[in-house]
């Protein structure tokens, strides 16, 4: 049997972009085309690769992008096409089609058409089910659907509003009522006073505790702790906006002590991170760990230096070196790749080789070499003062520094004033990206962003540069983390100075650390 491409019908999890399955990342990956929902996290898309095609086929209530019957006709038009060029390309992997749907794509998904009319239609599927916001959604809110001896039933509802009121078809509320267990409503934040009344109505207590959870397991997530009796007012869920999940039922009085997800320290803030695109993983991450919504926003982009024949002309000297020293993770990254293009490779390094700070020693490792000196102090005449106490006499030693075209020359002087005969290569240069991303510009401007991050004295400077005047003075009131002095004093050259926290081990855990230990204002 040759592979053929088939449709994936995936679910995409609640929002969290962690709460995907491996099988569906692994769909992701292998996808030519992907049709995906409005309630599945555009942050998914990442996983497919950089060729494949992507269409939004959102549904909102009242707002249909593509009607179900377009999306069906879609699914077959794209297998047909993406079928047809993978016979054309014999041998190679077939590419398939994704259908990433928010959740589960059978939990109120409409799956299931989906699924009905690709057989119909002789296309051959898959489905990946995924974490049905119902259940996940409560659980980030501290409430576990079911609980010994609280409830034995656990009972998934639409709560979906139809014109003119709700649509009540194959919704037995009287049995609902009567259940004494679980109820998860779906959809329906507008009907739930109806609902909420219908239930009343049918002999359920008043007082049965209920949460409302919008947008749950998004930074964003809110949770509102109500009851039966309470919901029937609609100014009570006025404040809600869809998609909330609605929880009715003894479990939805649990919440606090187990709310783990809302209690994360950082969470309810939105930090704007500054560093180049490829570099903010780190720090990202570690960042939305604690809690924090993440804008990106890239001020440095790298680039190959101005003098590219000096560059090749000094990779192709660095064996001759007795000692190399590299000031950052960008100059280990941007020599093995200038190696690597000159076909060569980690054999060339000097004896001894040098690294400025944790990272730079880690990107060091990572390309197989051990450094034989990590100094303490970072800035240039110290770490040249440190260089000569652990590693003696430098005089007539051939030192060569792969750094930033921009570079700082105190390094360069401070090893020559100690007798090194010393080149200082610009290995790499950094510019000014033309824009900051639109999301960015948004979320300060609506006042959303409540700390910014400060990598390097280029980031702040950056940042200001790239800021439409009006919005310099929001970045003033926020907090701001830097990573060290020289970056503290460009903030506070530019007026950035107040709310500022100072990173005292100057990399990214210590940044995090310094957060962890100041007191950030209470957004939350
Ligand atoms: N297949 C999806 C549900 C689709 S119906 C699933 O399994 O989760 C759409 C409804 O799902 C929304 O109206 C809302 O009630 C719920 N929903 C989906 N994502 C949600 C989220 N992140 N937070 C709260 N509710 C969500």
């Amino acid at each position: 049997m040759t592979p053929q491409t088939l449709v994936y019908l995936v679910g995409a999890g609640p929002g969290d972009p962690g709460l995907l399955t491996l099988a569906g990342r692994d769909a992701l990956a292998s996808a030519a085309v992907v049709i995906y929902d409005a309630l599945a996290n555009p942050a998914l898309l990442a996983h497919a690769p950089p060729q494949t095609e992507f269409i939004y086929a959102g549904k909102q209530s009242n707002r249909h992008t593509l009607s179900q019957a377009q999306i069906n006709a879609l699914l077959v038009e794209k297998w047909h096409q993406v079928s047809a060029s993978a016979s054309a390309h014999d041998g190679q992997a077939p590419r398939h089609i994704v259908r990433l749907k928010g959740g589960d794509p059978y939990v109120f998904g409409r799956g299931g058409e989906e699924a009905q009319y690709l057989f119909a239609h002789n296309v051959p599927f898959r489905v990946i089910p995924g974490i049905t916001s119902g259940i996940a959604g409560p659980a980030y809110a501290g409430i576990p659907v079911t609980h010994r001896e609280v409830t034995s039933t656990l009972t998934l509802v639409t709560g979906h509003q139809q014109e003119g009121g709700v649509e009540t078809t194959g919704v037995n509320f009287d049995a609902l009522a009567k259940l004494d267990g679980t109820l998860v409503f779906y959809m329906g934040v507008k009907s739930m006073p109806t609902i909420a009344a219908k239930l009343v109505a049918a002999g359920l207590d008043p007082g049965t505790p209920a949460a409302v959870i919008q947008r749950a397991t998004h930074p964003s997530q809110k949770t509102l702790r109500t009851t039966v009796g309470e919901l029937q007012a609609a100014e009570r869920t006025a404040s809600i906006a869809p998609p909330a999940i609605t929880i009715i039922g003894r479990v939805a009085a649990m919440g606090p002590e187990l709310n783990w997800f809302e209690k994360r320290p950082l969470f309810g803030q939105t930090v704007l991170v500054t560093r180049t695109r490829d570099q903010a993983g780190e720090l990202t991450h570690a960042l939305m760990d604690l809690g924090a919504r993440v804008i990106e926003a890239p001020t440095i982009e790298l680039a190959p230096p101005t003098d590219a024949a000096a560059l090749q002309a000094a990779i192709r000297r660095i064996s001759s070196m007795d000692m190399a020293i590299f000031t950052s993770v960008n100059g280990v990254g941007a020599t093995w790749n200038e190696l690597r293009r000159a076909n060569l490779d980690a054999r060339c390094f000097p004896k001894k080789v040098i690294a400025v700070g944790p990272s730079t020693r880690q990107a060091l490792s990572q390309i197989g070499i051990i450094a034989d000196l990590m100094p303490d102090e970072f800035t240039g005449d110290k770490l040249a003062v440190s260089v000569q106490q652990r590693l003696g006499d430098i005089r007539n030693a051939r030192i060569i520094l792969l750094r930033a075209q921009i570079a700082r020359p105190a390094l360069s002087q401070a090893l020559s004033q100690a007798g090194a005969i010393v080149e200082d290569v610009a290995i790499y240069q950094t510019l000014r990206p033309a824009q900051l991303p639109p999301a960015a510009i948004a979320a300060l401007d609506a006042g959303e962003i409540t700390l910014a991050t400060f990598t390097s004295a280029s980031t702040a400077n950056n940042l200001y540069a790239m800021l439409p005047t009006e919005l310099r003075s929001k970045i003033r009131s926020i907090s701001k983390l830097s990573i060290g002095p020289i970056t503290s004093d460009a903030l506070r050259t530019l007026g950035w100075g107040e709310h500022l926290i100072e990173a005292a081990q100057h990399d990214i855990p210590g940044m995090i650390k310094a957060l962890s230990e100041a007191a950030l204002p209470d957004c939350a």
